[in-house]
């Protein structure tokens, strides 16, 4: 019998993320979300018969954007396509998609797993647009009996990026997803909100004995609407498919349905295969050359992307790798360190040189952990970057502990006040005078003979609780490497 072990996880990810053009890709109307259902369309994008398209130039250059900073190659003749289908949210019966000549092809996305760097290749990127929404009545897909349009999305530029089923594991594909996110968000081409559906991802898997090279049949994953989803949704079905092997079963070919809330997939409909679309080439449009010479100016001004962010974080500030790689791969993020190193440098304080490594250590450190715990992103929060800037000085120039500073921040990151008033207000000044020190220290190890007696019969930690005993007195305040100093001094004269 074999074991779960002996089978290879294959998955391939294909995404679809709206372009952030002003306008659709095939008309005027505007693209804003959130506007009133069926307020944005016109007769081009209600696919009503006889209406033309037209390309959206900007559409055009976001997709060669996306493609270069893929690493692919750009084709030098391009045309669009149909793909027929009968849905409901597709009001003409076909797609204006690209079948054979995709606009950039063959790149590839380096992801790290654990430490291990991988290259995932990019099979193709290619232009195509969005179908209008449909909203299901009722709890879910399968139990819903009517549903409503909102044409507002369709006709929206969409690309669509696809890999080869390179990643082995559900952590591979998270980490493939993000970061494809991150250079996407990087580039402006898309904003890839998925609660918003602008990002939305499928995910080809099967399974094969570990070892081989043939892949085993695929199921395609659709509903995915988080990058949680995404690992639980490959590992649930590669899983399912890896005991349906085993029991001597076959995989069959089909599109399943991830069902979040049962943390399950299911069933949807068995897979159409390429000639199912019955693509040819769209008439209503002129095949495109693209000139080589507006790729190029296209490549110069591509934007620095996460990885060479993260790189420059490292050589520039000594940032450790993993808090540079966490930084850079937020857009938001990244630009407020950035906006914190200026205010730092801005300041000329003396531990400006440790201000950065300190400012990512509190971004990847407190600031994410407050983020999260409010479920609100940095922008919607009252922190700016001049108030962690303050805070960083306030700590470096030994005015207040870093352990103060974390109480500061709280009400900091709350209120959005200036550290330096916290501090004030608060009565916080760290105290470093040797002086005040020594007499509290002195006070602290007459009140308590008991735990001096510990320190000097060899138990080192009776010297814990002295410190603590003082930082109660000083309710916190007391600068821990000159208390720890003055301690073992007053001590010693004792011993
Ligand atoms: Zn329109």
């Amino acid at each position: 019998m074999t074991e779960r072990g002996d089978y290879e996880v294959v998955v391939g990810i294909e995404v679809h993320a709206e372009l952030a053009t002003e306008s659709k890709v095939f008309c005027g109307c505007k693209t804003d979300f959130g506007a009133r259902p069926n307020s944005q369309t016109c007769p081009v994008c209600l696919g009503m018969p006889g209406a033309l398209p037209v390309l959206n130039r900007r559409a055009l250059e976001y997709t060669i954007r996306a493609g270069l900073a893929l690493n692919c190659s750009i084709a030098r003749w391009t045309k669009f396509d149909r793909k027929n289908y009968f849905y409901p949210d597709l009001a003409k019966g076909y797609q204006i998609s690209q079948y054979d000549i995709p606009i950039a092809h063959d790149g590839y996305i380096d992801i790290e797993v654990d430490g291990q760097p991988k290259r995932i290749r990019v099979r193709r990127v290619h232009l195509e647009e969005e179908t209008a929404k449909l909203v299901h009545a009722g709890d879910d897909i399968i139990s819903s009996n009517q549903s409503l349009l909102d044409f507002n999305r369709s006709g929206i530029g969409l690309i669509e990026i696809v890999s080869d089923a390179d990643m082995r594991s559900a952590d591979e594909a998270r980490a493939y997803l993000t970061k494809l996110r991150s250079i996407l968000v990087a580039l402006g081409v898309s904003d890839c909100k998925m609660e918003e559906g602008s990002m939305r991802c499928e995910a080809n898997v099967s399974v094969m004995p570990k070892g081989s090279k043939e892949y085993g049949t695929l199921a395609e994953l659709k509903n995915i609407a988080s990058f949680r989803a995404v690992h639980r949704a490959i590992q649930y079905e590669s899983a399912r498919q890896i005991e349906l092997v085993r029991a001597g079963g076959r995989v069959s070919r089909e599109t399943r349905h991830w069902d979040d809330a049962r943390g399950e997939t299911a069933f949807m409909r068995s897979k159409e295969q390429a000639a199912d679309y019955r693509y040819f080439p769209e008439p209503d449009l002129m095949p495109l050359e693209i000139a080589p010479g507006w790729v190029e100016e296209i490549r110069s001004g591509l934007p620095e992307l996460p990885d060479a962010r993260a790189a420059r974080y490292v050589g520039q500030f000594g940032l450790p790798t993993s808090d540079a790689a966490q930084i850079a791969e937020s857009r938001e993020l990244a630009s407020f360190f950035d906006s914190v190193c200026d205010a730092l440098a801005k300041a000329g304080q003396a531990q400006a040189a440790d201000g950065p490594r300190e400012a990512a250590k509190w971004l990847v450190g407190d600031v994410s952990a407050a983020l999260n715990a409010g479920g609100i992103e940095l922008s919607q929060s009252k922190l700016a970057p001049e108030l962690l800037a303050e805070l960083i000085g306030l700590v470096g120039s030994g005015k207040i502990s870093g352990k103060i500073a974390k109480s500061v921040f709280e009400e900091v990151f709350a209120r959005g006040v200036r550290p330096g008033d916290v501090v004030r207000e608060r009565g916080l000044v760290q105290i470093s005078d040797a002086g005040e020190l020594a007499a509290i220290v002195k006070r602290v190890i007459e009140a308590n003979p008991g735990p001096v007696a510990d320190y000097f019969a060899g138990k080192e930690r009776a010297i814990g609780f002295l410190v603590g005993q003082i930082m109660k007195e000083t309710r916190g305040r007391a600068n821990p490497q000159e208390t720890n100093r003055i301690l073992k001094e007053e001590l010693a004269k004792r011993s």
